[in-house]
């Protein structure tokens, strides 16, 4: 427990008017697994071969020993590599912000802090476990991954982690996101990363459904089933999942670990906090640290944000299914809307996925912690208040966070009582001044109930025997 409850000293948290800094020398040296101290353990993934329990042989062929093994792990603390904590050092500890104008905008007596992870090489805090995914596959003697991405900041974030160890990527692009997103595009082409738009004729997965339906704006479901597919094929590849796994969520606990120190600099506990859910990895990175005092009793209330095209933890179901479209990969016990839903087209591509982390599902299921959602419209005057206010143009899925900061600093306005709120910025929105941009042309409304979309989907869940 001390590593993530040890108290900070004030020298060693430099506080510059309302930005909370560390020094490099206080980046976390261990990752905080959750796994050990879940309220029920979790059910073990079921192979869609067998639909019995997954073998260490079966994902062997997608993913090295070392991350099995951590997905698995029953150790409280596993230990960064030297090698990764030289990278991760390029940028972090990252600064914790008092967001004081956003408050004297909203008159509010909370005490808003939030962690910024847009300050990244690529942007967002994909690259915290880019960079060890990326290591842990080069030792294994992996020279290639590929992957999936949804807005591109994962395909990003592992365009660069690929690069810092020599290895290259191939990108699978959710066509909606490679249509809006072209600088995305040229950014991981610069890192040397090949970028397909998904569906794509390079895979049977892709050709399927662009038979189906030629103008499908894609998923991460559709884009996860291509990329699994090529590396499952071929042995000098493997497979690199930007989120939901729990080695993903382990290996963004960095964020939850600096920002309990950095508030403790501060002489604060947090009441409430928030990050956006598209499929648990930011969220699980600021709030799994302190599932321990949340399970211990203690007044701490995490709630994961999701958009309302897409609410996975809040309208579907608690049961096993697949992590993609086609039904390739194993099926996990999570919040699903059901494998065949595609999300309607929206600005925040990261949020758009059917399933949700299997750690985060079982602590929603548990009541450990909440979920909400946010529509559209809403998170966009909130993005345009933050930038206004704190002057960071926040990412359309961070603004998901900052839309439910809003409401909470607005109900604690009314009742005239002051609380501290932590919450993830996510990532920053330089690349999504298109969405801005329909947002500022009044081009972007709410979205349609999805209610009909999802039963459809949800009657198509894979049968369970358990
Ligand atoms: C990918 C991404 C998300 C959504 O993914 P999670 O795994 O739920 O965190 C949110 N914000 C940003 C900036 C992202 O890049």
């Amino acid at each position: 427990m001390d590593a993530i409850s040890r108290p900070t000293t004030n020298q060693d948290a430099r506080t510059r008017g309302d930005v909370i800094t560390l020094p490099t020398a206080e980046l976390p040296r261990r990752w905080y697994n959750v796994l050990p101290d879940m309220p029920e353990p979790l059910a073990p993934p079921l192979s869609p071969a067998t639909g019995k329990p997954v073998t260490p042989d079966e994902l062997g062929r997608i993913f090295p020993p070392s991350l099995i093994e951590q997905e698995m792990s029953g150790e409280r603390f596993i230990a960064i590599p030297d090698e990764v904590l030289d990278i991760l050092a390029m940028w972090r500890p990252t600064p914790l912000v008092r967001a004081r104008r956003l408050e004297a905008a909203l008159g509010t007596p909370a005490r808003i802090y939030y962690k910024h992870e847009g300050v990244s090489p690529t942007g967002s805090h994909k690259p915290n476990t880019a960079v060890p995914q990326a290591y842990f596959n080069r030792m294994h003697g992996i020279r290639r991954l590929t992957t999936e991405t949804g807005a591109g900041q994962w395909g990003s974030a592992l365009a660069f982690a690929t690069r810092m160890f020599g290895m290259t990527c191939r990108v699978f692009m959710v066509r909606v996101s490679y249509d809006q997103k072209p600088y995305r595009r040229t950014f991981m082409r610069l890192f040397g990363a090949e970028v397909f738009p998904s569906p794509s004729p390079h895979t049977a997965s892709g050709r399927a459904i662009l038979e189906r339906a030629p103008d499908s704006p894609g998923s991460l479901g559709i884009a996860i089933s291509e990329a699994v597919e090529e590396a499952a094929g071929r042995p000098d590849t493997n497979y690199s999942l930007g989120s939901v796994l729990n080695h993903v969520l382990l290996h963004q606990t960095v964020i939850g670990q600096e920002a309990k120190r950095q508030l403790e600099a501060a002489g604060e506990t947090p009441e409430f906090i928030y990050g956006c859910h598209g499929g648990g990895s930011n969220f699980g990175g600021i709030a799994l640290p302190f599932v321990p005092q949340i399970l211990a009793g203690e007044r701490i209330r995490a709630v994961a944000v999701e958009p309302d095209g897409c609410p996975s933890l809040t309208r579907g179901r608690y049961a096993f299914d697949y992590g993609d479209t086609a039904g390739i990969t194993p099926m996990v016990r999570m919040y699903t809307l059901g494998h065949d839903f595609i999300p309607p087209a929206s600005h925040a591509g990261g949020l758009r996925y059917h399933g949700a982390s299997p750690i985060v599902s079982a602590l929603v299921h548990s009541g450990a912690i909440g979920a909400e959602t946010v529509a559209q419209s809403e998170v966009f005057r909130c993005a345009e208040l933050f930038a206004h206010t704190e002057g960071i143009v926040p990412a359309p899925e961070s603004a998901h966070a900052i839309a439910a900061v809003v409401r909470k600093a607005g109900e604690l306005r009314e009742e005239r009582r002051g609380a501290a709120i932590l919450f993830s910025l996510s990532g920053h929105g330089l690349f999504d001044l298109g969405a801005y941009e329909a947002y500022l042309d009044g081009r972007l409304g709410d979205q349609a109930d999805q209610g009909e979309a999802i039963a459809a989907a949800l009657a198509g869940l894979p049968e369970v025997r358990s």
